[in-house]
């Protein structure tokens, strides 16, 4: 195994985008020096993040969660998830990519906790809000009390949480308000909230997670060069959102190398120093000890 150089903290080789190609994925990662964590979604890619970590002695590592798309039963159209990953409409057209059906899960906290008690479990989630698509307020409440029940369990575990928000930055931020002094800490992931969310959620000790998004648009230039380095880490979100010049094709964290390169160009920082600080933030944040260094 090589040095390590990069941290993908954020990324799904579990997923059946990967089918049987998982292994090999994960090594081109470890090869190139790249450590990561696999990040559960519900019940069976919780189990599968943690299965898979316990193959290798380091550098991979699994977080166990419930998102908040999964307590709700929905339909993910391809046009939705090929936006996320194709550059335009031709492109997308062209895939003809199958929607799925996401089932409706509930939380049940006996059965994560003993997951989350491997020592490879170095967070919990993804978990959080996504009001994208949930106008209903009994949803949205459902995914409220799920989000509750993971911060409970991240309390007790003493485990950072790995948190997904969209589109409900206002109520993320009043939930933590009242729970973050318990909490160990914290990342959000994909960040897509304003400078102003971004400067409450500092103030109360969150780290932030950019990906290939960063690559091509100039949506998050503001955020990015706002934020301290110090609470910066870099993700792939893999299968999804490859990173320029990938875009179209599935995402891997191989990749984490091209964020890592724009978050120098945006911070005018040279990427040596940038691979440094995010991948001891990583170490950090995960407590993780890395043996060889
Ligand atoms: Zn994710």
């Amino acid at each position: 195994m090589s040095t390590l150089k990069l941290f993908d903290v954020h990324t799904h080789t579990q997923f059946a985008a990967f089918k049987d190609e998982i292994d090999v994925v994960i090594k081109r990662a470890l090869d190139a020096g790249i450590w990561l964590v696999n990040v559960g979604t519900q019940r069976d890619t919780s189990a599968k993040a943690v299965e898979i970590a316990n193959k290798y002695s380091e550098g991979v590592y699994a977080t166990v969660g419930l998102h908040p798309i999964h307590t709700e039963k929905s339909f993910h159209d391809e046009k939705e998830l090929g936006a996320l990953v194709f550059s335009n409409s031709r492109e997308l057209e062209n895939k003809n990519l199958p929607g799925f059906l996401s089932r409706a899960e509930e939380f049940d906290y006996e059965y994560y906790k003993k997951l989350a008690e491997d020592p490879k479990v170095v967070a919990i989630g993804e978990c959080g809000l996504d009001y994208y698509r949930t106008k209903n307020l009994e949803l949205r409440t459902k995914q409220f009390d799920t989000f509750k029940k993971q911060i409970e369990l991240a309390v007790e575990l003493k485990k950072p949480l790995m948190i997904h928000c969209r589109n409900a930055f206002e109520d993320l931020i009043d939930i933590l308000q009242t729970t973050n002094y318990k909490l160990k800490s914290g990342i959000i992931h994909f960040f897509s909230g304003t400078v102003e969310d971004a400067r409450k959620l500092l103030d109360l000790g969150f780290s932030f997670s950019f990906g290939g998004v960063i690559t091509f648009t100039r949506d998050y230039d503001e955020v990015v060069k706002y934020m301290p380095l110090e609470r910066i880490l870099l993700e792939t979100d893999a299968p999804y959102v490859a990173p320029v010049p990938y875009r179209g094709k599935r995402n891997e964290p191989l990749y984490v190398v091209e964020v890592a390169k724009k978050i120098a160009e945006l911070k005018a920082v040279a990427p040596g120093d940038i691979e440094r600080i995010t991948t001891e933030n990583a170490l950090k944040i995960f407590g993780i000890k890395n043996d060889r260094d």
